[in-house]
């Protein structure tokens, strides 16, 4: 049949889609599905990318959604320099110390060297607090709540990968004052929450919320609050974003001084009142959410884009043409798909498009769309047409349904929810299979060889964690040697500890060194 001779060419361009198999080469695969499903292109500058608008739209759906319920919590935007001085930035002197390493310099201005170099902003707390020391007067100026869309350089040294690491990369970062400590946790995790969602409900990525070792905190911070997801086929985590609560450490009086009058001090308004200093809260969610997406959902066919932030999340593809199909038949063939596109775009208010492109075979745009990982691709030829209906086909699943073309629209809407849900639930049975109890530490090795993360008792040292690096660095497989030192870090501190086995306090002891345990902390190599 003609159909299969068609779907025999497909399998064939399939083999050469990628390239390389997602299991056997991931890096080369990844950069492969990247760049073939146009989702960037690489620059001149090592460690910067080219966002195309595949990509791109992935990053507006994620910040249409976040910055309404930001703005629903009172949150503003604004935007601030990127430049920031040198004196300014060196002022708080932990922040600066995790920092520093990665800070880029503007030395220069056309042939003349600059009195004093410039600093671009990795993160903008300096930027930020001293506008915020001038601008909260009284503690009727709290909260003071602004955030900014932009970009930020780190001039990271690790391997730069497309979206994960990058020296410049697409971020919001919110910052926060607060008149107390309870209101600022209270938004601490309010916004965590809302990366979870981000992560889960659009990228169809599962993560775990937690608290981050004081070694991985934020440099300056108070504490850390993550949320941490996991990259299966390398078996490794990675943190897909942060929300900081600094404490008054950023606003004490040495730092930047932000202070308002007690408002139940008697001597309010007179002068010599008890200063309080304001509690501070920073939170970022970068463009590395578009990366970690990919390298959870993609296959090797290419991209697998989750219908809610897909750009094209239904493709209609006329089939059946062929050199003998007279221009009236192929005509209405064409309309037939325009009419569904268009029915699904303006009834069902979803994003779809006709692929009316001469000169390609059906085979060639199936594996275009999917390559770009298109949610559904609706096929129509005129076998369907006289039957009323449409053949659906889902990306994630390859599963084909025949549709009848009455009420299209709904029926492709549930589909899309259906593929949604679908891509999570699967993507958390992997991650919740691979993340290991683990109390023995001559099992820890093995288990973070076999591409797993761990979660253990663990004390909540320092110390414990630099030792744990050290030993579980000594792995008995040869390492990927783009990432030759990987020794496992804390990932996080669930704050679900109920899914796991009780802790004895006091009694159990620590994986790692024996001592007692604080909690079950995740541990894992890590991007
Ligand atoms: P931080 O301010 O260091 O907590 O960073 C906020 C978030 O930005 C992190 O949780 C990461 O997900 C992300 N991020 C950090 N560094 C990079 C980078 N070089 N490229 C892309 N995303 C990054």
């Amino acid at each position: 049949a003609p159909k299969e001779k068609e779907d025999a060419k497909i399998e064939g361009a399939v083999q050469v889609a990628i390239g390389v198999k997602k299991e056997v080469d991931f890096a080369s695969w990844y950069t492969n599905v990247l760049l073939k499903g146009d989702m960037l292109d690489y620059y001149s500058v090592s460690g910067c990318y080219i966002l195309k608008p595949w990509s791109y739209s992935i990053w507006e759906e994620i910040q249409h959604w976040f910055d309404a319920k930001i703005k629903e919590m009172g949150v503003q935007n604004s935007y601030f320099p990127i430049f920031v001085s040198q004196k300014v930035l060196e002022r708080e002197k932990d922040h600066i110390e995790g920092f520093s390493p990665e800070v880029a310099w503007v030395t220069r201005a056309g042939s003349s060297e600059l009195e004093e170099p410039i600093a671009i902003r990795p993160t903008s707390e300096t930027v930020m607090y001293p506008y915020y020391a001038k601008w909260i007067k009284s503690h009727r100026d709290l909260p003071l709540k602004l955030n900014q869309w932009n970009n930020v350089v780190r001039w990271e040294f690790k391997n730069p990968q497309p979206f994960l690491r990058t020296r410049e990369f697409l971020w919001q970062e919110g910052h926060t004052a607060f008149l107390t400590k309870a209101e600022a946790e209270v938004e601490v995790r309010q916004i965590l929450e809302l990366y979870r969602l981000v992560y889960e409900e659009l990228l169809a990525v599962p993560v775990i919320p937690g608290i981050k070792s004081e070694k991985e905190k934020f440099a300056g911070g108070l504490y850390t609050t993550t949320v941490e997801g996991f990259i299966p086929t390398t078996g490794r985590g990675i943190q897909a974003a942060t929300s900081h609560c600094l404490g008054q450490n950023f606003s004490r009086a040495e730092m930047f001084n932000i202070v308002v009058e007690d408002p139940n001090d008697a001597n309010i308004g007179g002068q010599g009142g008890k200063k309080l200093h304001v509690w501070q809260n920073s939170w970022g969610l970068s463009t590395r959410a578009i990366g970690a997406m990919v390298m959870v959902h993609g296959d090797n066919q290419g991209l697998v884009l989750p219908p809610r932030v897909a750009l094209v999340q239904v493709v209609v593809v006329p089939c059946g043409i062929t050199a003998k199909t007279k221009d009236e038949e192929r005509a209405r063939i064409n309309e037939a798909c325009e009419a569904l596109a268009e029915k699904l775009r303006k009834v069902g208010g979803l994003r779809a498009k006709a692929d009316l492109r001469d000169g390609y075979t059906p085979g060639w745009k199936f594996n275009e769309w999917e390559q770009k990982g298109v949610p559904v691709r609706l096929e129509i030829g005129p076998n369907d047409l006289s039957k009323s209906q449409t053949l659906s086909v889902r990306r994630d699943t390859g599963v084909k349904a025949p549709l009848s073309l009455d009420e299209i629209e709904t029926t492709v809407k549930g589909l899309l929810d259906q593929i949604q849900k679908d891509m999570f639930v699967r993507a958390k049975e992997v991650y919740d299979g691979r993340l290991k109890e683990i109390t023995k530490w001559d099992d820890v090795v093995p288990a973070l060889d076999a591409k797993n993360v761990v979660v253990m008792p663990w004390c909540e040292r320092v110390e414990c964690e630099d030792d744990i690096k050290e030993r579980s660095g000594r792995s008995s497989e040869p390492q990927d040697e783009r990432a030759p030192s990987a020794g496992a870090k804390s990932l996080c501190i669930p704050f679900d500890q109920s899914r796991f086995t009780p802790l004895e306090i006091g009694k159990t002891k620590c994986t790692a060194c024996g001592q007692d345990a604080k909690s079950w902390t995740m541990f894992g190599r890590s991007y």
